[in-house]
């Protein structure tokens, strides 16, 4: 059942992808354990459908736009994505964005299965030079680790004039920050695993697009290629996208916050915070080791990769060999979680005390 899209998100998210109610009948969905169906019906197999996935996908569709397919991961959704283009087919992407999504793209550039085109995303114009001819462009705002504003607004525009498919990874920002399939994107991707889901126990991906024909073809894909998600998984994203608003916005103010306070620390020597959101980065006036020591003393504030669960954690960036060497040796990626903003904050100071 779809919700009413007039309503504010922090409503969608706890009233979208419930079962019609009838008396006695559940208030929640529950996790459909099927492989199989009995003949006659729209679903048919396990493979193709699923209640349980039906249920999130309404409500990622009620906060997002659109209509939503759930993936396996994050990657299986981007890869689903990627799936719709023809051998060869030019991609621009930016060169600070998920690492991951990199990667992928790096590896089918080197096989010929696509052209991939790295761009510096915050330069609009260059975006819209490198997106001509492109098949589909690929953009991710704030850039992550490093946190700038990319104009999706003016690009998106400029993109659908040159007849470029876009596609928005909206992981960081979520629709409660920014709803890119209303600048005209063609698809809006999810790390499901991060905010949506929102307690670090899970990896599940979805994609949202307003075409018909697109969403027609990705269900195909998601059918043919298997790269679909267990419905516990799925269970527990649905039970934790009901506090996501409450989770985010309470990540956001401490994250506004400690994003203050470290900009007036002495052993901090530079502060990227987009202005909304709970991720921060920032760069400290020591080398790799004195930042490996500063995040791994923290007692509250895990040493982890990953973000957007109700866990403080951070990382040091450049411990991954793939991060972009543009972004500095000293540089943390703070994923702001929701516990006491002092508690953090005496964790922070104790740990960059170590340096
Ligand atoms: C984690 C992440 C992904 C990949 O998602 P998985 O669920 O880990 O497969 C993609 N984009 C961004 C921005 C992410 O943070």
């Amino acid at each position: 059942m779809s919700s009413d899209k007039k309503l504010k998100p922090e409503t969608l998210a706890i009233s979208a992808g419930r079962p019609v109610p009838v008396p006695d009948g559940e208030l929640n969905t529950p996790i459909a354990l099927n492989s199989t169906f009995h003949a006659g019906g729209p679903i048919g197999y396990g493979r193709y459908g699923n209640e349980t996935w039906t249920a999130l996908e309404d409500a990622i569709s009620a906060l997002e736009g659109g209509e939503t397919l759930v993936f396996a991961s994050g990657q299986a959704a981007a890869t689903a994505i990627f799936n719709l283009l023809p051998i060869g087919a030019p991609v621009v992407l930016s060169d600070e964005g998920y690492q991951g999504i990199a990667a992928l793209l790096k590896g089918f550039h080197e096989s010929g299965r696509l052209e991939v085109r790295f761009v510096e995303a915050t330069n609009t114009a260059a975006v819209l030079e490198a997106a001509k001819g492109a098949a589909l462009l690929w953009l991710e705002s704030p850039t992550n680790p490093a946190l700038e504003n990319v104009d999706l607004k003016t690009i998106i525009a400029g993109a659908k004039k040159l007849g470029v498919g876009v596609a928005v990874d909206n992981t960081l920002a979520t629709p409660l920050t920014q709803k890119p399939l209303e600048f005209g994107a063609d698809f809006v991707m999810h790390s499901v695993t991060k905010y949506f889901a929102g307690h670090s126990d899970i990896i599940l991906g979805s994609v949202s697009t307003n075409d018909p024909a697109l969403y027609k073809r990705l269900g195909d894909v998601r059918k043919l290629s298997g790269a679909i998600p267990g419905p516990f998984e799925v269970w527990l994203a649905l039970r934790g996208i009901r506090t996501f608003p409450l989770r985010f916005r309470a990540a956001e103010a401490n994250a506004k916050e400690l994003a203050k306070r470290l900009a007036g620390h002495a052993k901090v020597s530079k502060v990227r915070y987009p202005g909304f959101g709970g991720m921060i980065s920032f760069e400290l006036t020591c080398d790799a080791a004195g930042t490996d020591l500063v995040t791994q003393s923290a007692k509250i504030i895990t040493n982890t990769t990953s973000l957007g669960g109700i866990e403080s954690m951070w990382e040091r960036r450049r411990r991954w060999a793939t991060e972009s060497h543009k972004i500095s040796e000293s540089l943390i990626r703070f994923s702001v979680g929701c516990e006491d903003v002092d508690d953090l904050w005496d964790d922070i100071t104790a740990s960059l005390g170590k340096i």
